[in-house]
């Protein structure tokens, strides 16, 4: 891989020389760490400076690209990808889907038995579960890109469901009603029953704001999901600047524990549940880019480990132990479930004394 020579690539701990606000999380200025990390889904070389915030262990860029967009749009970014890859594909997914959600169809039965639901199927079942979803109810995924996660809902009834997107080309209409609006979260202009970023919200760049943004188009005693990287899980701790999940730049604010549910709870929220649903990814794409090889091949496709870096053995080593991690809570993605109280507390939404700029 190409990388950009002569530019200050050094780590270092404690203070850092570089001008830096105060944390976006917690308004903390204590630094645990400074560091720098490198683009490595696609292997672009490019060091960008992150550092940890020793009050709330939330982990956060120094100072994100001003042409961001470039590390989305330029390279093929793959939550912009076809969702549905071939007609035959769709179909067979779709005879999964009935079948986890109704227990109907001979084909669905069949290709369970030999593959097991899928993993967006065990989350959508739990999702159903947890925030008692009906086919009534209206759904937002936030910053899905083209591929929205309820879309395997449409299979068992749902149609109130919508996505928003601000860097898609244009608007997709799935039929039925359901459709990707390019449009961004202080757009939204309405209320919902069921909020999710699934992995988008490390994305954003003033996660202060985003909370009181999503407590406005949650309606009262329904449920935002956060799904979102963790700082200070062990992978991080493991494999420091080489995490797999920091992916610099795109990830602005990767939140603790702790600071989402501070974050949280300051906007007005409960914080009902946290479930951690981590996988293996967070070994073996960690290990690939500590050797220094980026997670896509040159036709950036490829999310999946290269077959010549692992054996069986550690592959099947990295998914037990990304199963152990999320029992004791330390895997390094967790899943949020925030409930909008009946009322609000008149002293939520007041962050002027924070200097955050926010906007809405
Ligand atoms: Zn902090």
């Amino acid at each position: 891989m190409d990388r950009p020579a002569g530019e200050g690539h050094g780590t270092s701990r404690g203070d850092s020389r570089v001008t830096r606000k105060p944390c976006l999380g917690c308004a903390g200025e204590q630094v645990r760490t400074t560091f720098e990390v490198r683009e490595m889904m696609f292997g672009l070389g490019e060091r960008f400076t992150y550092w940890e915030c020793a009050d709330c262990g939330a982990i956060q860029i120094v100072e994100p690209p001003d042409n961001l967009d470039r590390y989305y749009r330029g390279v093929g970014y793959y939550a912009f990808h076809d969702p549905l890859r071939g007609y035959l594909k769709a179909y067979l997914k779709q005879q999964r889907a009935r079948f986890a959600f109704s227990g109907r169809g001979a084909l669905g039965r069949i290709l369970t038995a030999r593959y097991g639901f899928p993993k967006i199927i065990t989350m959508l079942k739990e999702w159903i579960a947890i925030a008692g979803l009906t086919v009534d109810h209206e759904v937002l995924d936030i910053g899905c890109g083209t591929a929205p996660h309820f879309i395997d809902l449409m299979d068992v009834g749902y149609t109130r469901l919508t996505g928003v997107d601000p860097f898609i080309d244009s608007e997709i209409d799935f039929g039925h009603g359901v459709k990707v609006e390019k449009r961004r979260l202080t757009e939204i202009r309405r209320a919902f029953d069921f909020v999710m970023l699934n992995h988008s919200f490390e994305h954003m760049r003033d996660p202060r704001s985003v909370m009181r943004e999503l407590i406005r188009i949650v309606r009262p005693e329904k449920y935002v999901l956060i799904r979102t990287p963790v700082a200070g899980s062990q992978a991080w701790r493991t494999y420091g600047s080489n995490w797999v999940q920091l992916d610099a730049p795109r990830h602005l604010f990767i939140p603790s524990v702790a600071s989402l549910s501070r974050l949280a709870r300051d906007a007005g929220f409960e914080v009902a549940k946290v479930v951690f649903d981590s996988d293996d990814l967070q070994f073996w794409g960690s290990e690939q880019y500590a050797r220094g090889v980026p997670m896509f091949d040159s036709n950036w496709r490829v999310r999946e480990p290269r077959p010549e870096l692992f054996t069986a053995a550690q592959l099947k080593d990295f998914r037990e132990r990304a199963r152990r991690l999320n029992e004791t809570g330390e895997g390094d993605s967790a899943a949020f479930y925030l409930r909008r109280p009946a009322s609000l507390s008149s002293n939520t939404g007041d962050l002027t004394g924070l200097g955050m700029g926010v906007n809405a």
